[in-house]
């Protein structure tokens, strides 16, 4: 099926969709972006992602592209013109087009706004939770605003490409302090022997995922203890368990780090659990 692209108040084929070269996305990239989760067609936190959406825009002092109320028609219709069910939701906002400058546009130009949508098989992220996944570690090259979902994603891209040439499926990023940042991205967890979950806290050096939101409430719902503090590799080899978190992995078991295996090498009980009561979540929400 060919799939549909919003771009700047168009609906128009994949393949076709264009973006003007002054885009400054294109050239600076200036500009923030969301990936949600769409479960039985339905957009999983779409509050938070859009939230979190307006905090990206309003640090970098974007304007809105389109009205709230619009936003969500817009995202609406290419779920249903691209015919996704299970999958993911890509949206993104950049500063607009302008003669290729540094400095803002003077006066101000209207910020370009793409959305795409993709279907995959729900039973694909099923067969990878059921091994696990192996992760790497790797120096965190980012900027020190990661809390902002910056497009500007290269040191990501070439953390993600490294795990893959080390056959691993996330690389996690250690920060200056040798402790561990997230993932490139991800969020990342560990579970200690006594059982207390454990991830950084948010401050500039980790994004506020969605996903590890929602499960915080979830934990707090289930009565499990979280420990919010940054951990190292050290501490992450002794752990019980392993994972990460985000809005296309969902909660995915991590079974080795860095060659060293976790849990045995197989997928940890809490973290299985935490995956199947956040999908049960997911499921009556929609
Ligand atoms: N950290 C980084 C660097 C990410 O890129 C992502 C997701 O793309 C996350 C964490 C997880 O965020 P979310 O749960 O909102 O998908």
């Amino acid at each position: 099926m060919s799939r549909i692209a919003y771009v700047n108040g168009a609906y128009v084929q994949s393949r076709e969709a264009v973006v003007p070269i002054e885009d400054r996305g294109y050239q600076f990239g200036d500009g923030v972006y969301e990936v949600c989760e769409v479960f039985r067609g339905a957009l999983i936190d779409e509050e938070r992602h859009l939230g979190r959406l307006n905090r990206s825009l309003a640090e970098l002092r974007i304007d809105a592209p389109v009205k709230p109320g619009a936003l969500k028609m817009i995202l609406r219709e290419i779920l249903a013109r691209n015919k996704v069910a299970n999958g993911y939701l890509y949206l993104q906002v950049t500063r607009g087009v302008a003669p290729r400058d540094h400095v803002f546009p003077q006066p101000s130009v209207r910020p370009s706004l793409v959305v795409t949508a993709r279907q995959i098989d729900p039973r694909k992220g099923e067969a990878a939770a059921s091994k696990g996944i192996a992760v790497i570690s790797t120096p965190d090259l980012r900027w020190k605003r990661v809390d902002i979902k910056s497009i500007a994603l290269l040191p990501n891209v070439l953390a993600r490409q490294e795990a893959k040439e080390q056959g691993a499926y996330e690389a996690w990023l250690i920060d200056a302090e040798g402790l561990v940042s997230e993932g490139a991205a991800s969020n990342a967890w560990i579970i200690d022997e006594s059982g207390t979950i454990i991830t950084r806290q948010v401050d500039h050096s980790i994004l506020r995922g969605i996903t590890r939101t929602t499960l915080i409430e979830i934990i707090a719902a289930h009565g499990l203890r979280l420990e919010e503090r940054k951990f190292g590799l050290d501490e992450a080899f002794r752990a019980r368990e392993a994972f990460i978190t985000g809005a296309t992995t969902l909660i995915m078991p991590v079974v080795a780090i860095d060659g060293h295996k976790i849990g045995g090498g197989v997928p940890g009980p809490v973290t299985l659990k935490l995956r199947h009561i956040f999908h049960d979540a997911a499921a009556r929400s929609t």
